[in-house]
């Protein structure tokens, strides 16, 4: 069986369903295959979205677990900077309610969405693509003039045409916990730094609505799987062996993030690609449903608009890629100089870092506009030790000089 469409996405996660959106309310005719049998389950998440995602997407109760209003950032030995803002700077969310939400507005959009439905095989012929599907035990073809890959962190997508997949490759694992321990924070986001726990990598602790919260780790360097760091951080961590003691353990997840920063390129002749497959993931932070959301609603508009002009060019297709640079290049390419950082710096000076931190006025606006220039300015103002250790890591910045 063929199936003809002007735009198939692979990928019904945030960025595929709302690109797939944006290019339904366009004109186009519009294919999302999901290989899952139920969109947004199971979800890898821990559920944090920054608040400029709400312009973007309307946040119903189902959604939103807790409204965040700053950061806690704690050192290898537990002492703690707080940075809280008046107003809330986000939200805690339940992501397989965001996921299906996003996909039945994409539907309503007149979007054709198949479940169960994995995408084994793409190639470009005669200026258009032919994709293979395999739905329900049968082998689907699909005709269609653009592809738009928001196929995650393995996209298959980039691989099939040749472009570059997300890189510096992050394994975490999570629990969900049930506490109703007084000292987790309820309305603050807390990230942990040090190699002892969280080696070149991070750990946190989000709430999730009323006693559930979402325990994590993401670990690059080490011996041992991330769900073992993960054991520790929770058993043997100054803090967090407090905070949890009394903690029952729900559940256990695990996923993949990116902090390479994005994919040199995010499109080619009839290809975009958007969200985590995209790279678009900050490097500093881990997170990437703000970007998912805005840019998968930006790749979709530009793969709309080729349809209506007939044009699916690379060149064309560029005005996505300068679209989302021109609003998230700069944090991105500072991001990936804030991960060098992060993940080189020792321990001795992380605990230097979050000193300086304490106390000091406007933190949380350059952590909520992922202003990491100006937060390693301030740092190294404070100390000559950090400084001259940013100054190195400057250096061995792939994307800054
Ligand atoms: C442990 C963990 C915690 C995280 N916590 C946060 C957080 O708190 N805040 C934040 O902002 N970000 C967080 N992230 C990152 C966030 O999950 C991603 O930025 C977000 O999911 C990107 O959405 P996406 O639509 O690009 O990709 P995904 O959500 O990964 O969706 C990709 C979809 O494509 C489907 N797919 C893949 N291949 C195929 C195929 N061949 N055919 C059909 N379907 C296919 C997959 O099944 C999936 O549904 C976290 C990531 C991890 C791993």
């Amino acid at each position: 069986m063929t199936l003809k469409y002007d735009v198939i996405v692979v990928g019904a996660g945030p960025a595929g369903s709302m690109a797939a959106k944006h290019a339904s309310d366009k004109g186009s005719r519009v294919l999302l295959v999901e290989r899952k049998n139920e969109v947004g389950v199971p979800s890898h998440c821990a559920g944090f979205l920054m608040r400029r995602a709400e312009n973007h997407v309307n946040l119903n109760d189902e959604i939103v677990a807790d409204k965040i209003y700053g950061f806690k950032c704690y050192d290898p030995d537990g002492n703690n900077a707080v940075a809280r803002s008046r107003n809330h700077i986000g939200y805690t969310i339940r992501r397989e309610a965001l996921d299906k939400y996003l996909a039945s507005q994409a539907i309503n959009s007149g979007v054709d969405l198949m479940i169960g439905a994995t995408a084994v095989g793409a190639r470009r012929v005669s200026g258009r693509v032919k994709v293979n599907i395999t739905h329900l035990n049968e082998e689907i073809s699909v005709d269609a003039k653009i592809i738009i890959g928001a196929d995650g962190v393995e996209s298959n997508v980039a691989k099939w045409f040749g472009l570059e997949k997300p890189s510096d490759l992050t394994p975490c694992a999570q629990f969900d916990a049930v506490t109703k321990s007084p000292e987790v924070s309820r309305d603050l986001i807390e990230m942990y730094i040090g190699h002892r726990w969280t080696p070149k990598g991070f750990g946190w602790i989000f709430p999730r609505g009323g006693d559930v919260v979402k325990v994590g780790i993401g670990v690059k360097g080490g011996k041992k799987p991330a769900v073992s760091f993960l054991k520790d951080f929770i058993n043997l961590h100054p803090v967090v062996s407090k905070k949890l003691a009394q903690a029952k353990f729900i559940r256990l997840s695990g996923g993949i993030v990116p902090l390479g920063g994005p994919v040199e390129r995010t499109v080619d002749n009839n290809v975009i690609l958007t969200g985590t497959a995209a790279g678009l993931i900050n490097p500093v932070s881990g997170g990437g449903n703000d970007y998912a959301v805005i840019c998968g609603g930006l790749a979709g508009d530009t793969a709309g608009e080729a349809v209506e002009k007939g044009d699916f060019s690379r060149r064309f297709l560029c005005r996505y890629e300068d679209s989302w640079k021109s609003i998230f290049g700069k944090e991105l390419r500072y991001g990936y100089l804030g991960r060098i950082v992060l993940q080189n710096m020792p321990d001795r000076l992380y605990r230097k870092f979050i000193s300086t931190l304490q106390g000091e006025e406007g933190i949380v606006e350059m952590l909520v506009n992922y202003d990491v220039e100006r937060l390693l300015h301030l740092v190294a103002e404070k100390s000559p030790m950090l400084s001259s250790f940013i100054k190195g890591a400057r250096r061995f910045s792939r994307l800054l000089t």
